[in-house]
Parts: C-alpha cells; structure tokens; sequence
C-alpha cells in the first residue's frame, strides 16, 4: 500500500501547532465524514484511509516528532509503514461511533477475520533459566483444513450467495443521533458474515474451514526469563476463518524451583553449611552456582549469619547487560550428639578458652546484617 504524499496537518486540516486533543477531534469528526461505510461520495475511501494514516502518524509523539523534523523521508527511514495502520489503537474511537463491526471496513466475502490467540506453557529449570535454552512446546492450533482449502465446501459442490444478506456478509441498520444518521452493521448471522450458503460442508472440517492439529514450536527462551512471563510468536495461533491470518501463541514460561537456590529479581540465594570446628578452623568449600560449583575459601573464624557475595554470578538481565549477585548465607553446624569422648575433648577445650577466643559478640547486629542481605 502507498503512502500518501500529502501533508498530514493538512488532511487533518489542523495548524502544525495542534494539541493532542485537537487532532484527536479533527480526526474524529473527519472519520465519521469520510468513513466509507457512510459517506457516499466516490473518494471517500482514498481520503479515509489518509486521514487514518495521518492520524496515526500524529497522535503519537514519536512519529509526530519524526513527521515533524524530517517529513514523510524521516517516517519511511524510521520504519513507519503507512497501510499497516494498527486498528486495535483505534479501536475505541471506532467502537464509539460505528460499532465494533465498521473496525474490519471489508466489503462483503472480502473479509478476513484473524484467527484467536492461544496460550502453551513450557517448563524448565532455573539453571536454564540463566544460560537461555530452546524448548519444543507442542500445542493444538485449528489450521486451514487442507481438503477444502478453509472453504468449507466439499470439493466440487455449490456455494450460492446467502439470501439474508443478499451476500452483503451484512445487516444494515439505519440510526439518527446527534452526529447525524448513522449505518450500523451487523454480522449476518445466518452466513457469520461470508456471504455465502454452503450447500455441502466438507467431510474433512464439516463446513467449518479449519481442523484441529496437534503441532509443535521451537520456542527461544532467553536467559534471564522470569517465572511467568509469556513469551509471544506472531502468526502460529489458530488460522483464521476462511483462511484468515492465523493469531498467535502466548508461550508461559515457567520455572521450577532449584532446591539449591533462591531467586529474588536477578538475584540469587544460596546457604552453605560448615561444621563449627571447620568455622574455627577455616576452611574451603564447594557452593554450587548457576555455572556448576565454585570453590569458597572460608577463614578461620567465620561466624554464622555471615554473607558472601560473588557478584556477576546471579541470573542474567533479560534483555540487558550483567548479572545479578549471588548471596552466600553462611551456616554453622553444631553437633547434636556427643558421645563421652568428644564431651570430655570439648570441655577440655572450654577450659582453655575465655573471652578473647570468642571475640566480640554480633548482639543485635546480626539481625540488622541478616536483613540487609536481603535488600
Ligand atoms: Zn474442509
Ligand atoms: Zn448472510
């Protein structure tokens, strides 16, 4: 579709200068003019579909400021594709006036409804949650049925025009109101809007034009993906009646919860777990991280409640840059059962230690370093 050449303040006969309601109500009232369903005169089609485009150039900033400083060359260079108007935008201001029917602005049999939207879920893990990971999602979408080509009709057999709506896909219904006389249009519902009577539905779909179909979709999941988001792929939905644009697939991504970890944000958690001779002692250990293991040298004296941070080790930043932290809760673990020797053996030691062995204590300190660990 080519894009007009026409100033866009112009079609919408406001002043460069027009506030954002202004062109919202010089674009109102000139649909409501212009619409073809509406206006009789033999270039009204052409000019809706200008001030539609203008509209949609103007009322937002982006492409209004492009439009503004670099013309119709600084919307094409910005890849602005005039004709791919989103209606979905205009949908309230359409609804509001000519009801939801006037937003397909096809004429009879010419219509295409898109097909619905559907949802699949993948599950997967936290580790590949990080590193990204492709996944087979199976789900059943109605494709075109392939024996009648989404007709509907048995091959060879008669479709004939359908005679509540003379083939129109349409009821019209004439409305005054204060905007003047109104067209409102209505589905046929005896054809579902195709204008036409199938007199012997396909075997393969019964008339229907679509089958169901069990398919799968290799779906990207990116690193960094949180529990939950939905991940969309354009145009593998349900096709549409009639052979319509198919929707599209809202793929759930959810990730199971690692017993080794805890996420917050793009923040992970771990504990590690050392006896208290090894927190006397000193020693190295092996935490697992997002990567596998990673070994962690603890000194002699390490105390319990105490955090370690590996920074750049946490979850990746969906669609960004870095990583996360991983925090490292350090726990010390106390004998529960001694048997005679070992009581003696410690006894012995409690004999040689006083209050410089033990340090200062953390008192309420320790709370305060727990909870700030957790932002
Ligand atoms: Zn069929
Ligand atoms: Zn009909």
């Amino acid at each position: 579709m080519a894009t007009t050449d026409r100033d866009y303040y112009e079609l919408l006969g406001v002043g460069r200068e027009a506030s954002e309601a202004e062109i919202k109500r010089a674009f109102r009232r000139l649909a409501r003019e212009l619409h073809p369903d509406v206006s009789d005169a033999p270039d009204a089609q052409e000019r809706f579909r200008e001030v539609v485009e203008a509209y949609e150039v103007l009322s937002k900033t982006e492409t209004r400021d492009l439009y503004d400083r670099y013309g119709h060359a600084g919307l094409r260079s910005g890849g602005f594709q005039a004709g791919h108007v989103d209606f979905g935008n205009l949908a309230d201001l359409f609804s509001a006036f000519f009801g939801d029917d006037m937003l397909f602005g096809g004429r009879a049999g010419s219509r295409r409804a898109r097909g619905a939207d559907l949802a699949a879920t993948v599950e997967i893990d936290l580790v590949e949650a990080a590193h990204g990971v492709t996944r087979e999602v199976p789900f059943e979408a109605a494709v075109t049925c392939a024996r009648c080509e989404g007709d509907g009709a048995e091959p060879g057999s008669e479709i004939t025009v359908c005679s509540t709506c003379a083939g129109t896909g349409r009821l019209q219904q004439v409305t005054r109101s204060v905007f003047g006389e109104f067209v409102r249009t209505q589905t046929c519902p005896e054809c579902s809007g195709t204008g036409r009577r199938i007199e012997q539905p396909c075997t393969e779909c019964r008339g229907a034009g679509r089958v169901v179909e069990e398919r799968t979709l290799a779906v990207e999941i990116p690193p960094g993906i949180h529990h939950g988001q939905q991940i969309r792929v354009g145009g593998e939905g349900h096709a549409g009646p009639l052979g319509g644009r198919a929707g599209d697939v809202y793929v759930e991504v959810r990730i199971r919860p690692d017993e080794r970890f805890v996420r917050e944000g793009d923040d992970i958690y771990t504990t590690v777990e050392l006896t208290f001779t090894q927190a006397a002692l000193g020693a190295t250990l092996a935490v697992p991280t997002l990567e596998g293991e990673e070994e962690l040298e603890l000194p002699p004296g390490t105390q319990p409640g105490e955090i370690v941070v590996l920074r750049g080790r946490g979850m990746p930043v969906l669609q960004g840059h870095g990583r996360g932290e991983q925090r490292i809760l350090v726990n010390v673990r106390v004998p529960r059962r001694l048997n005679d020797e070992q009581r003696r053996l410690l006894r012995e030691f409690d004999e040689h230690a006083d209050e410089r062995t033990y340090g200062k204590a953390e008192g309420g300190g320790l709370f305060a370093k727990l909870k700030s660990a957790f932002h």
